[in-house]
C-alpha cells in the first residue's frame, strides 16, 4: 500500500451526475426529479465528480433542496445536517409535490389550461402556502406539469 493512500480522502463518483460534474435530463429522469430540477452544474459533489463516502449516507442523491442555485451556505448546512435547513428543504418538497398534485387534478378533471389553474391556486392556495410563487412563474411550471403527464400518457 502506498503511504500516499494515508492522505487521500475516500472518495466515490457522484451517483447524481455519474462523475460528469454536471446533471443533466438523463439524470433527472433516473432520479425522477422531473419538474424539480432543471439540468445544472451538479450541487451534490460540487461540480467536482466524486464525493466523500460518507456525503452518501448524510444527504440523499435526490434530495430535491440541493441545488447548485442555492447560496453556498445553505449547501454546506444541508451537507452538514443542519436540522433547520434539513426541515425547510422537506417543506420545500412538500409545497412542490402539492403544487404538482393539484395542477395534475385540476387539469385532468376539469381539463383546466394551466392559466386557470394558476388563477385557482392564487385565489383559494396561495395563502396557505409556505413559499410564494408570482403568477408567472406558475403558469410556467403548471406548463410543465400538464406536458410531463402527456408525455407520460402517451
Ligand atoms: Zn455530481
Amino acid at each position: 500500500m502506498s503511504i500516499f493512500n494515508l492522505f487521500k480522502r475516500s472518495t466515490v463518483k457522484c451517483p447524481r451526475c455519474l462523475g460528469k460534474r454536471f446533471v443533466d435530463w438523463d439524470d433527472i429522469r433516473r432520479l425522477n426529479r422531473q419538474l424539480k430540477w432543471v439540468p445544472a452544474p451538479c450541487a451534490y459533489c460540487d461540480a467536482t465528480g466524486r464525493v466523500p463516502k460518507e456525503m452518501l449516507s448524510k444527504v440523499s442523491v435526490d434530495c430535491m433542496y440541493l441545488t447548485i442555485d442555492l447560496p453556498e451556505s445553505v449547501i454546506e448546512k444541508i451537507k452538514e445536517g443542519d436540522p433547520e435547513t434539513v426541515e425547510k428543504g422537506k417543506l420545500r418538497e412538500l409545497f412542490v409535490d402539492h403544487l404538482i398534485q393539484y395542477s395534475e387534478h385540476h387539469h385532468l378533471t376539469e381539463n383546466l389550461d394551466a392559466e386557470s389553474i394558476a388563477n385557482l391556486y392564487l385565489k383559494f392556495e396561495a395563502e396557505k402556502a409556505p413559499f410564494a410563487v408570482t403568477k408567472e412563474e406558475l403558469i410556467k411550471y403548471i406548463q410543465g406539469v400538464i406536458e410531463l403527464k402527456k408525455t407520460v400518457i402517451e
